[in-house]
């Protein structure tokens, strides 16, 4: 799908109207075509108990997912009709330090959404690097930047998956304002979204207060891999301007 049509539907928004959003969306779920725990229609179900309004399968692929990605689109497309909006995605890996993503063209050619983002680090050949062999520091955030900064400005995703995930999450880095802003900057240049994901992000509102100031494009994901996620981040994001 065009980005326009993405805005149109506002799953993915300026986060600097947000407060006008209704934020009812889970932009990132897994089901048991990939990791995820529970079935498509399972996900489907979860999500419209929650009172969601859009639902986007992020499925994770690669080059070579093509033969089984059009089954699982069929699958989602089969779903009995309800109020709730639901779009076929795809997340795929940055695969380079130039901002390549591992996107099938089978994939790319089905999937209305893409979403980017760093898992495990390249090497040099685009291989990805095992956690054991990439050691704790602050590198890894500009690691985590450069990736991201080279794939927006590549343009062949949407959305960028849970920025700094890595370095959050595996390495225990915290990302330094003057990151985010680089990242953010880009971003806001080349129109590709940033999630807030409540998995990797966990409760640091921080990040959400950046987006909104900053005005950049954002999407809302739980990353989702079994029922109790789905719409998580949803219900934390509203939380936390209730409280504001
Ligand atoms: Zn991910």
């Amino acid at each position: 799908m065009k980005m326009e049509q993405l805005i149109s539907k506002q799953l993915v928004f300026n986060a600097s109207e947000i407060r006008n959003v209704d934020l009812r969306i889970e932009a990132q779920v897994h089901t048991n075509w990939t990791d995820g725990k529970n079935s498509v229609s399972e996900m489907e179900k979860a999500a419209r108990d929650f009172g969601l309004r859009a639902l986007v399968y992020s499925e994770h692929t690669s080059s070579g997912s093509g033969t089984w990605y059009s089954n699982f689109v069929a699958e989602v497309r089969a779903l009995p009709n309800s109020e709730m909006e639901i779009f076929t995605g795809t997340e795929v890996r940055i695969s380079d330090h130039f901002g390549a993503i591992d996107l099938d063209a089978e994939v790319a050619n089905q999937a209305e959404i893409v979403l980017a983002s760093v898992h495990r680090f390249p090497d040099i050949n685009g291989k990805p690097i095992e956690f054991s062999n990439t050691s704790a520091s602050p590198d890894v955030c500009d690691t985590e930047l450069n990736l991201m900064v080279a794939a927006i400005r590549n343009k062949r995703a949407h959305i960028v998956a849970h920025p700094f995930g890595m370095s959050l999450c595996r390495f225990n880095q915290n990302p330094s304002a003057l990151q985010w802003e680089e990242l953010i900057k880009v971003a806001l240049e080349f129109e590709v979204a940033l999630e807030f994901n409540s998995k990797y992000h966990k409760d640091d509102f921080s990040i959400l207060e950046r987006y909104i100031a900053s005005g950049c494009l954002m999407s809302i994901g739980s990353d989702a891999h079994s029922l109790a996620a789905v719409g998580e981040c949803s219900r934390k994001i509203t939380q936390f301007l209730g409280h504001l």
